[in-house]
C-alpha cells in the first residue's frame, strides 16, 4: 500500500529538457514523497530544486509562473494526472500511483449492490489502473458495469472535486455509482453533481459508504448559502490567482449581473480564500468566488455567504425572478483552465 511517484518520467524529462534548476510542487499528501525526489534528482543529475510550498489541492494549482520567477526551465507538479500531460512554459504533470487492490473491498461490497443492476465508475489519478480490474469482478458478479469516456482534460471514469464530465453522462444508464478509494471529498461531488446513489469503496477499510448524507448536507448547505446572500447589498466577488482557475470572464459576468440587479460589488483576487483572509472585509455582506467551488461547497467555516460558481447562478436566477433549480446538477462546477494557458515558443 504505497503511493509511488513516476519517477521514470521525472528522470526521462530531465534528461530530455537538461535543467539546471527545478521547482515543484505536490499535494500534502506527497510532500514527503517529493522531498525524497528531490533529493534523488539533486545527487543523479546535480540540478537545484525548489518545493514550492504554497498550497496545492488540485491540477488548478499549477506553479508555471513561479518557475519563471524562480529561475527555473522545468516544473514538475506532482500527482494530478489527467489527459493534458503539459501545462504553460515549464510545466509537466507526473503521475502518483497507489499500489493498494480493490478486490477486498469490491467483494465485500458485491451483496450490498444487488438491489443495483448497473452500476457506474469513477475514481481519481492515484486509482485509474484499477477502473478496469474493478469492472471485470463487478461483470463476473452479474452487473453491468459503465466506464466514463475520456475528454480533453480528465482520463476515462476520472474526476476531479469540480469536474464530473467524464461520469456525467453515464447517469441516465446507471443505477447508482461505486467511486474507488477513500475521497468522500470526490464521491460525495459525485452524488451531487449526477444526483445518483453513490457509494465509496474504501480499499483501506474494506468497506462501502453510502454517500447520500454527506451529500444531502452539503446541499443543504449550499442552497442555505444563496438563500443568505439574497439580501446582502455589498458584494465581493473573488477571482482566484491559481493558474488553473482563472475565470475572469466568469467574475465579470456576475459582477455585471449583481450589479444590474442593484447590488454594490467589489472586486477583489486572492490565491487563497480562507475565513481568515475574508474576516477583515468588514463592510463586505456576502462573496461570490469563481475559485474552487469546493471552497463554498465544503468549507463550513465561513461566516459569512461565500458562493461557488453554480450558488452565484442560483443568487443571478432569484434576483431576477427565476425559480431555483439544482444548480449543483451540471457536469461541471468550474470550467478549469488547465492546459489552456497558451504556450510561448521555446
Ligand atoms: S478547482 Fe477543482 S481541481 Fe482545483 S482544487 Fe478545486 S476541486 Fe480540485
Amino acid at each position: 500500500m504505497t503511493v509511488r511517484i513516476d519517477t521514470e518520467r521525472v528522470f526521462n524529462l530531465i534528461e530530455e529538457k537538461r535543467p539546471t534548476r527545478i521547482i515543484l510542487n505536490a499535494p500534502g499528501g506527497l510532500l514527503r514523497q517529493t522531498m525524497d525526489l528531490m533529493q534523488i534528482v539533486e545527487k543523479k543529475y546535480g540540478a537545484h530544486c525548489v518545493l514550492v510550498g504554497d498550497s496545492c489541492f488540485g491540477i488548478c494549482d499549477t506553479v508555471d509562473k513561479e518557475a519563471e520567477k524562480l529561475g527555473a526551465s522545468l516544473a514538475l507538479h506532482i500527482g494530478h494526472n489527467a489527459s493534458v500531460q503539459e501545462v504553460g512554459d515549464y510545466t509537466y504533470l507526473v503521475d502518483a500511483k497507489d499500489d493498494i487492490k480493490f478486490d477486498a473491498v469490491v467483494q465485500r461490497s458485491i451483496p450490498l449492490l444487488s438491489k443495483y443492476k448497473r452500476i457506474g465508475l469513477a475514481t481519481f489519478s492515484q486509482h485509474l489502473d484499477e477502473l478496469e480490474p474493478v469492472k471485470k469482478q463487478l461483470e463476473s458478479a452479474g452487473f453491468e458495469v459503465y466506464l466514463g469516456r475520456k475528454n480533453n482534460l480528465l482520463l476515462g471514469s476520472q474526476t476531479f472535486g469540480c469536474d464530473f464530465s467524464t461520469v456525467f453522462d453515464n447517469a441516465e444508464k446507471v443505477d447508482a455509482f461505486c467511486y474507488l478509494g477513500q475521497s468522500e471529498f470526490h464521491a460525495v461531488g459525485v452524488a451531487l453533481a449526477t444526483g445518483k446513489p453513490t457509494y465509496l469503496l474504501d480499499p483501506y477499510l474494506e468497506e462501502m459508504r453510502d454517500m447520500k448524507e454527506e451529500a444531502e448536507e452539503r446541499q443543504k448547505r449550499a442552497i442555505l448559502g444563496v438563500y443568505k446572500a439574497l439580501d446582502a447589498r455589498v458584494f465581493g466577488v473573488i477571482t482566484g490567482l491559481k493558474e488553473g482557475q482563472m475565470m475572469v470572464g466568469r467574475s465579470k459576468w456576475i459582477t455585471n449581473r449583481l450589479q444590474a440587479n442593484g447590488k454594490k460589488v467589489v472586486q477583489l483576487a486572492m490565491r487563497d480564500i480562507t475565513p481568515e483572509r475574508l474576516a477583515q472585509y468588514i463592510h463586505i455582506e456576502a462573496f461570490v468566488q469563481t475559485a474552487c467551488p469546493r471552497i463554498s461547497i465544503d468549507g463550513f467555516t465561513f461566516s459569512k455567504p461565500v458562493l461557488s460558481i453554480p450558488q452565484a447562478d442560483a443568487l443571478v436566477g432569484l434576483l431576477e425572478g427565476r425559480e431555483m433549480k439544482d444548480f449543483l446538477h451540471r457536469p461541471k462546477w468550474i470550467e478549469l483552465t488547465v492546459g489552456q494557458i497558451a504556450r510561448k515558443s521555446r
